[in-house]
C-alpha cells in the first residue's frame, strides 16, 4: 500500500525510518519531510493547511493510509476531513485532539471519570484567579487553555509570581490560546511519558519514555521542544504500567465515548509519579518528539498494521513486540536554540556517526544544499543509541555524536543522568 506521512521533523524521520521497514508499505510519500526522510520515501510539497489539496494528492497517488504526525493538523481537523473523502488516516479527529488543543477540556473528563491529576480551578476572569490563588496558596501552577507551543504553563513559586502570570495571559501575552485559565495544584515527583496505542474502544499499551526539556545540562536554562529522551523510563515499573492503563488511560477512552467523541491515535500522558501513585499531567493526541525517536528503535512488530489496527477499530486482537534494549537520543541544535537559533551553518560527519552499530541518526531541522547538510531549524539532529542498559545506550550516542564536525550546533552532555545514576545505585 502507498502511505502519506505528515510532517518534518525528528519524530516524522523515526516514523517514516519504521514505516518504510515494513513490507506492507509500497510506496511512502512524506509531506513535507525532511533530508532524513528523503532516505526512506519521497519527499513531497503539499499545503498540508488546504486538507482537500492533501485528499487530492491522496486519492491522486492511490494512497491507502495517511499518518499524521504533528498535533497542528491534528488540532485543524485534517483527520476528519481526510476520513470524510475516504482516505484511511491514522491520528484523532479535531474533537478528540481537544485532550491536547484544550486543558480544561482535559481536566473535566478528568474531573468526571475519575480519573487522577492536579486539584484545578477554570477560569476566564482575572480577579476570580486570583481570589482562588489566594485561597490555595503558593507555590502553584498557571496554566493557558489553548496551545501554547510550550509557554502557557508559569509554576509560580510565590502569590505574586501567580498573579503577574494570570495578567500575562488575560492581558493577550499568548493570544487566544490564554483567554481561558486552569489553575492546577503542584503535584511533587518524578515525570514520565507514556504511550498508548487507541482505536476508539481499546487501549494497547506502548513504552514509556523521559525527556529532558531545559536546554542546559543540569536541566537548567530555559524550556525547549526537548533536548533529548530515553526509553523505558525507569521509574515505570510493568505494575505502574497497568495501573496508568487502569486508572488513566482506559478512564480516558470511556470518557471519550460517552461524550460521543471516540479517540483513536497515540495518546501520549505526560505523568507524574507522586507518593500516591501516577497522575495525569496533560495529554499529547500524538507521539512526542523527541520520545518517537526512541519508541521506534524499540518496536519490534511491524508498525503498519498496528496504524491500520487503530484506523479499522480492532486492537483488541493486537499485541506489539518491544526489544528489552534502552534507546537514547541526544539532540543537536542549532547555536542560539531556543531564543535565536542560527541557520545556515554546515554539517559534517552525519553518515560516519549513522554507520556506527547500534546508531541511528534521524534529522529534523537540517536542509540538503547542492554540496553540502546545513542547519535549517532550532532542533536539528537526532543521535540515537541502542544497548542492554540507558548507560550503554547513552556512551553509543555520544560516541557517535563525536563524529559530527558541526561548529555551528550544539547538545546537552548529560541526556540520562536520571536513568544512568539510579542503574549505579
Ligand atoms: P508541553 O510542551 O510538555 O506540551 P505544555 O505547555 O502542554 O507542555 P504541561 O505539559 O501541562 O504544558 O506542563 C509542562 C511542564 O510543567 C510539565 O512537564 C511539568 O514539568 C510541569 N507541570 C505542569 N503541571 C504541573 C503540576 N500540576 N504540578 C507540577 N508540575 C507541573
Amino acid at each position: 500500500m502507498n502511505i502519506l506521512l505528515i510532517g518534518s521533523g525528528g519524530r516524522e524521520h523515526a516514523l517514516a525510518w519504521a514505516i518504510s521497514g515494513s513490507p506492507l508499505c509500497d510506496r511512502l510519500y512524506i509531506a513535507p519531510g525532511n533530508p532524513g526522510t528523503a532516505q526512506c520515501g519521497e519527499n513531497v510539497v503539499l499545503d498540508i493547511a488546504d486538507h482537500s489539496a492533501v485528499a487530492a494528492f491522496c486519492k491522486l497517488h492511490g494512497i491507502g493510509l495517511a499518518v499524521i504526525g504533528p498535533e497542528g493538523p491534528l488540532v485543524d481537523g485534517i483527520a476528519d476531513d481526510l476520513i470524510a473523502a475516504g482516505i484511511k488516516t491514522f491520528g484523532p479527529s479535531k474533537a478528540a485532539a481537544q485532550l491536547e488543543g484544550s486543558k480544561a477540556f482535559t481536566k473535566e473528563l478528568c474531573a468526571e471519570f475519575g480519573i487522577p491529576t492536579a486539584g484545578f480551578g477554570r477560569f476566564t476572569d482575572a480577579n476570580e484567579a486570583k481570589a482562588y490563588v489566594a485561597s490555595q496558596g503558593a507555590p502553584i501552577v498557571i496554566k493557558a487553555d489553548g496551545l501554547a507551543a510550550g509557554k502557557g504553563v508559569v509554576m509560580a513559586e510565590t502569590l505574586a509570581e501567580a498573579s503577574e502570570a494570570i495578567d500575562m495571559m488575560f492581558s493577550g501575552g499568548l493570544g487566544a490560546a490564554g483567554a481561558e485559565v486552569v489553575i492546577e495544584e503542584w503535584m511533587i515527583g518524578e515525570e514520565a511519558s507514556f504511550f498508548a496505542l487507541c482505536d476508539g474502544a481499546h487501549a494497547i499499551a506502548m513504552a514509556s519514555a523521559q525527556d529532558h526539556k531545559r536546554v542546559g545540562d543540569g536541566d537548567t536554562g530555559p524550556n525547549t521542544g526537548g533536548m533529548g529522551a530515553y526509553s523505558p523510563a525507569p521509574v515505570m515499573t510493568p505494575a505502574l504500567e497497568e495501573q496508568v492503563m487502569a486508572e488513566i488511560i482506559r478512564p480516558t477512552l470511556a470518557g471519550m465515548i460517552a461524550r460521543g467523541i471516540p479517540f483513536k491515535g497515540i495518546l501520549y500522558a505526560g505523568l507524574m509519579i507522586t507518593a500516591q501513585g501516577p497522575k495525569l499531567i496533560e495529554y499529547n493526541v500524538r507521539f512526542g518528539d523527541p520520545e518517537c525517536e526512541v519508541l521506534m528503535p524499540r518496536l519490534k512488530s511491524d508498525i503498519v498494521p498496528a496504524l491500520l489496527a487503530s484506523c479499522d477499530g480492532v486492537l483488541d486482537a493486537f499485541d506489539l513486540r518491544w526489544s528489552d534494549e534502552a534507546a537514547l537520543t541526544v539532540v543537536l541544535a542549532a547555536k542560539g536554540y531556543p531564543a535565536r537559533p542560527e541557520k545556515g551553518s554546515v554539517i559534517k560527519g552525519v553518515e560516519k556517526a549513522a554507520a556506527l552499530d547500534d546508531v541511528l541518526v534521524f534529522h529534523a531541522g537540517t536542509k540538503q544544499t547542492a554540496t553540502d547538510l546545513v542547519a535549517d531549524g532550532g532542533r536539528v539532529l537526532n543521535v540515537v543509541g541502542l544497548g542492554k542498559t540507558v548507560s550503554e545506550a547513552q556512551g553509543r550516542a555520544y560516541a557517535a555524536v563525536a563524529l559530527i564536525d558541526w561548529p555551528g550546533g550544539f547538545c546537552r552532555s548529560d541526556i540520562g543522568w536520571q536513568a544512568v545514576k539510579r542503574e549505579r545505585e
